[in-house]
Parts: structure tokens; C-alpha cells; sequence
């Protein structure tokens, strides 16, 4: 047979030789290859040659550190089924970042169990023992898992198809597993247990629930520890947390999964950005609308939210008649739309609504403010001419880049094509949206990438990806373009030639969803919100009772300065009156002894702790007021 290696063809011998020969013979073997890819399929470096092109899969690349982490989870396994003999094995794949393993295990395990196992692993690695394959007839796979009191395996090698299947045994522990693997567990390099989970088995809630091991291998000791600071700077700037201590919202049991409670300061955030959204919108003529909560289901019918989107969506009756709650706020402003005829002249119609939408997401996935089951999107849609398109998503394009710019973030774009299935409209008129959303972004020479079939079901889509300030990527911002509703709801408008004609829909947000936006403002600044954003602006301290005139005094000035600011006049020590404010995170607060209340002068507190004695009342507030309206 014909093996091509690194643009050159080998006759190979048929039979007994493995990949690592091969490579070995050639001189071609270095310690960091641990697999190979051929025929698009990645193997073991233990397995038969194969005819075809080969290509090495280093430890460090993607593939290989897959390989790697894929690898450690077997090597956990056999750790825990070695120190916890009645733990079943269940299922271990690699994730994006690491691995996970799932046990059933009656005590469940603890933080402190996570050491001991990583310990043992260890001396797993330490012995590099080799793991290898051997494919079986499924019959004896089930009759041997069976045998070693693993239902979980049993059931899994049930299921499958498959005649014969591969299993991989390390030491005295034997995994049913596609594979590939390592070689042997010497060659993980570095690998550490990170946490414990509830999870069910094949995750539904049905079945019953097991503890999930979640670890991570890397090719070097050096990436495993930027990873686990990576891990840490992620977890002081959890939204959830810092939710907490700033007391910005909570979401609890008691009011419903996936409902926000937003407490004072946390509203105060939300109406700014409210606010900062209304007269972004204004300015690029959009007008307001308001829509219901509850609409008719006969409309969610017409829009074909109920034929593709009622799994999502909550229904209730209202004297006998059906309604839906609404999951998108596009069928009131299309009601608008049809509540006047329309001309040529009149379009383009930009209604914008911070449109609050109830949608049934899967407990499983909720997750702190990032997603919710009620949330407020920054909505609009667009009515317009086919020849008004391209400008249309044009300034949306330009609307997106100026917000972005204001806070900070760099983004990527995605468009995502016409769904295979579950679509509405002509497949022609998906090509030509499709086309016009492309020649945008080349047109703004902006690169892009393709998603294809995962657009809406009634267009396809722009899709904005952020990057936050630990290089996370999120999804916030889209365009849809929509051929679809406006059929469905037949909407027109009169042409120059008094001819009906059909106008085009968009669907955009600029920031998504308000509480999402809201989650990820909150970890992009870990809380320290630009002066603009912060609820609270300045604390005003005092250092003894004698200055709370002045504090009063001084405070009226910045409230009609429209700066948001407290005093805190309490009768306690300067130092644990900082530490409170710095807690709170306050861009400025401002000191007052009797020295500044004689001097009708301030002592300003930056957050970073700089000071500035002697400031007049009147300088602060100007500068203050500069910070606000530059949004620094
Ligand atoms: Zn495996
Ligand atoms: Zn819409």
C-alpha cells in the first residue's frame, strides 16, 4: 500500500506495521506527536497503517490536546474506581476547555475527595502505563462490563448499533470508548481537577443523578497555570457574584427560575442604559411603540411562532380565548405597520421598543443573568424598500460600531444562512437576503463568518459577537432580515408606479437582551463601572458630625448637577467608611474634614485609591460632569 507523508509516497507492507513504526522508521518520530489523522479520521499511533495521506496530531494542537484531555478523563476514572471501588463509571468526554467524568457514587463526593483522586492520578501518570485497544464483539463488551457491575457501560454499548466495539484498557481499567488515546498516561503533561456538578444521566431530569468530575490537561505545565489564572480572574468577575456584593439583582427558587429581581442599584443600571438606548434611537430615527404582553394566538399562528416556536413560548385564556405570551415583540409593531396605508414616501418605518419577552428556556441552561426566561430586549424593526436594504443594515452596521466603541468592546461578525429545515418564505428570497447582508459587510470591508443553516427561520442573519475584557466571546447584537412576516401579514405600501408592493422587515438589537448585556458589563469591568455607568457616582464622606452641613450643601450642588451621589454621615471611622465605599465599587468619593469645610474645599478619593487635596466644589463637578457625557 501507498502511505503519503509529508509530500512524499511510501510503499508500506500490508499487515502487522502500526502508524509509530512507520513514523519511527522513517526518523520521523518525536515525543510530541500522540496520534495521527488520515482519511480524515484521527487514529491511535498503535493502530495498523492505513493506506492514504498521514498526517502527525502534535500534543499541542487542538486535536491532540482533545486527545490529551480526553485521555485524563480515563486516567480519573480509573483513579476514582481505584479509591472508590462502588463509584459506577458512567460517560467522560473532553470539553472545550478540559474534561469531565460522570460517577454514580451514593455519598456523592466532596472538594476534599478532588486532591486525593488528583494525587492518585498522578501516580497513574508517574507509571506511564500504556493504554491500548482492542475491538470486540458487542456481545462480549456487554457481557464484560456486566461482569464488572457497570450498569451505566452496559446500557451505552446496548445502544449502539455497532457489531463490534473498541475498548481501551489502561492497567487493570477498561473504558468502552471510539478512542483515540495517548500512548500511555506518561505523556499527560499537566492536568488539574477543577469542581463537582450534579448531572443526570444522559441528561434528562428523569433519570437519575450522578456527580460530575470536571479536570483540565494541558501540553505544559506553563499553560495549565495561565489557564487556572484565567480560571480565577473568571471567577472574581462572576456577575452572579459581584451581582451579589454591589446588591445589582438576585434570582431565587422562590420567585421562579430564570426570573430577575433587579434591586436598587441594579434598576438604577438598567435605566441608564434604558436611557442612554431611547436617545441613541431617537437620534437615528427610530420612533417608540409600546406592545401588549399578551397577544392572540391566531396572530401567533399568522406569524408562525406557533407552528415553529411553541415549545418556547407560554400560553393563557382570557374569556375563553386562547392568547400567547409574547416570546418577540415583532407582531405588535407589525400591527402598527398595518394600521395605515402606506406609501413609498413613509418608508423606512424604524419602531423601536424595549420590548420585554417571556421565553421557555430549559432549566438545565439558565444561568445567572446571562440566560433568563423574562428579559427586555433594546428591539426594532425596520419597514422598508428592497432598494433601502443595503443602507438600512448599512447604518444598523454603523450603530452597532459606534455602541461597541463606547464600551469598550471589539466584536466579530457571523452570518448565518437558510436553517434545512424549519424555514418560512422562498428559498430565492433567502438567496437574495442572504446576498445583500454579504455585500454590507465587504462594503464596510469588514470580515465575516459564515454559519451555515443557522438562521432564523424566517431570514437569514448578521450576528455580533463581542469580546470582552477576558477575551470571552458573547453574542449580542443582530440583523435579521425577514421576507417572511411581511407576506404572512400581507403588509404593503404604495409604489411611484401606485402599484402594491411588498415592503422588507428587519429584525435588530443592538445590545440583546438587558439583562445579558447587564451580565456581561458587569464581568467586562469586574464591577467597576465607568463613571456614566455607575449607579452610585460619588460618596460623599464625612470625618465628624461638624461637616454635615456642608456635606448637605455640597451634595445639592452635585444632584443638580446631575450627578448621583450619597453622603455617608454615619458616625463611624473614616477608614471603614472607605473600605465600605471601595467595596461599592464608587468612581469618586469625596472626603470632608473640618480642614475642606473651613476651606469650602474637597479631598477627591479615586476607586485606584489616588487622592487630590484642596479641590474647589466647583472644579470637581466640572470634571465630573466632562468623565459623564465622554463616557471614559
Ligand atoms: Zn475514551
Ligand atoms: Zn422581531
Amino acid at each position: 500500500m501507498i502511505v503519503r507523508f509529508r509530500d512524499k509516497e511510501y510503499a508500506a507492507p500490508d499487515g502487522s506495521v502500526s502508524f509509530f513504526d512507520f513514523l519511527k522508521g522513517l526518523g520521523a518520530f518525536d515525543k510530541e506527536i500522540i496520534a495521527v489523522k488520515t482519511g480524515g479520521e484521527l487514529l491511535d499511533l498503535s493502530s495498523p497503517l492505513r493506506e492514504g495521506s498521514l498526517e502527525p496530531v502534535y500534543i499541542n494542537s487542538a486535536e491532540g490536546t482533545h486527545i490529551l484531555r480526553h485521555s485524563a478523563a480515563h486516567v480519573m476514572a480509573e483513579a476514582v474506581k481505584e479509591l472508590f471501588p462502588e463509584a459506577k463509571v458512567t460517560i467522560g468526554p473532553a470539553i472545550e476547555t478540559g474534561f469531565y467524568y460522570d460517577f454514580d457514587y451514593e455519598p456523592g463526593f466532596t472538594e476534599e475527595d478532588l486532591p486525593r483522586i488528583e494525587e492518585r492520578m498522578q501516580a497513574i501518570i508517574d507509571k506511564d502505563i500504556p493504554i491500548t485497544r482492542r475491538v470486540v464483539p458487542k456481545k462480549e463488551a456487554v457481557e464484560l462490563f456486566h461482569g464488572m457491575g457497570e450498569p451505566f457501560k452496559v446500557e451505552l454499548i446496548s445502544a449502539i448499533p455497532d457489531e463490534q466495539v473498541s475498548l481501551y484498557t489502561q492497567d487493570g481499567f477498561t473504558d468502552f470508548c471510539r478512542g483515540p488515546h495517548l500512548p500511555s498516561t506518561g505523556r499527560i503533561p499537566a492536568f488539574k481537577l477543577l469542581s463537582l456538578a450534579g448531572a443526570y444521566w444522559r441528561g434528562d431530569e428523569k433519570n437519575k443523578m450522578l456527580t460530575r468530575i470536571y479536570g483540565t490537561a494541558f501540553p505544559s505545565a506553563e499553560a495549565l497555570q495561565e489557564h487556572l489564572k484565567f480560571l480565577e480572574e473568571v471567577r472574581k468577575r462572576d456577575h452572579r457574584r459581584l451581582g451579589r456584593e454591589l446588591d445589582l439583582f438576585s434570582i431565587s427558587d422562590e420567585v421562579g427560575a430564570g426570573l430577575v429581581i433587579y434591586h436598587p442599584s441594579g434598576a438604577l443600571l438598567r435605566y441608564i442604559l434604558e436611557d442612554f438606548e431611547k436617545k441613541e434611537h431617537l437620534k437615528r430615527g427610530y420612533q417608540f411603540v409600546i406592545g401588549p404582553q399578551i397577544l392572540k394566538v391566531d396572530l401567533w399562528k399568522k406569524s408562525g411562532h406557533y407552528e415553529n416556536y411553541r415549545e418556547n413560548m407560554y400560553f393563557t385564556k382570557v374569556d375563553d380565548v386562547e392568547y400567547g405570551l409574547k416570546p418577540m415583540n415583532c407582531v405588535a409593531h407589525i400591527m402598527v405597520y398595518k394600521s395605515q396605508i402606506r406609501s413609498y414616501r413613509d418608508l423606512p418605518l424604524r419602531y423601536f421598543e424595549l420590548g420585554t419577552v417571556n421565553r421557555h428556556e430549559l432549566s438545565g441552561v439558565l444561568h445567572g443573568l446571562m440566560r433568563v426566561r423574562e428579559f427586555t430586549q433594546d428591539d426594532a424593526h425596520i419597514f422598508c424598500r428592497q432598494d433601502q436594504l443595503h443602507d438600512e443594515i448599512n447604518s444598523i452596521a454603523s450603530f452597532v460600531a459606534d455602541v461597541m466603541g463606547i464600551f469598550g468592546f471589539d466584536y466579530e461578525l457571523e452570518i448565518s444562512t437558510r436553517p434545512k429545515e424549519h424555514f418560512i418564505g422562498r428559498i430565492e428570497d433567502w438567496d437574495k437576503a442572504e446576498r445583500i447582508l454579504k455585500s454590507v459587510l465587504d462594503d464596510r470591508s469588514i470580515p465575516y463568518d459564515i454559519n451555515e443553516g443557522d438562521g432564523a427561520f424566517y431570514g437569514p442573519k448578521i450576528d455580533v459577537k463581542l469580546k470582552d475584557a477576558l477575551g470571552r466571546k458573547w453574542q449580542c447584537a443582530t440583523i435579521q432580515l425577514d421576507f417572511a412576516l411581511p407576506e404572512r401579514f400581507d403588509l404593503h405600501y404604495t409604489d411611484k408606479d401606485s402599484r402594491r408592493k411588498r415592503p422588507v422587515m428587519l429584525h435588530r438589537v443592538i445590545l440583546g437582551a438587558m439583562e445579558r448585556f447587564i451580565g456581561i458589563l458587569i464581568e467586562h469591568y469586574a464591577g467597576r463601572f465607568p463613571l456614566w455607568l455607575s449607579p452610585l457616582q460619588v460618596l460623599i464622606l464625612t470625618i465628624t458630625d461638624e461637616q454635615a452641613a456642608y456635606a448637605e450643601e455640597l451634595r445639592q450642588m452635585l444632584a443638580d448637577a446631575d450627578i448621583r451621589v450619597e453622603v455617608d454621615g454615619r458616625n463611624e471611622k473614616l477608614g471603614f467608611k472607605i473600605r465600605e465605599g471601595t467595596m461599592r465599587k464608587v468612581p469618586y468619593m469625596l472626603i470632608l474634614g473640618r480642614k475642606e469645610a473651613e476651606t469650602r474645599t474637597i479631598s477627591v478619593r479615586g476607586r485606584d485609591g489616588a487622592e487630590m487635596k484642596g479641590v474647589s466644589a466647583a472644579e470637581f463637578i466640572e470634571r465630573a460632569k466632562e468623565e459623564n457625557t465622554s463616557r471614559r
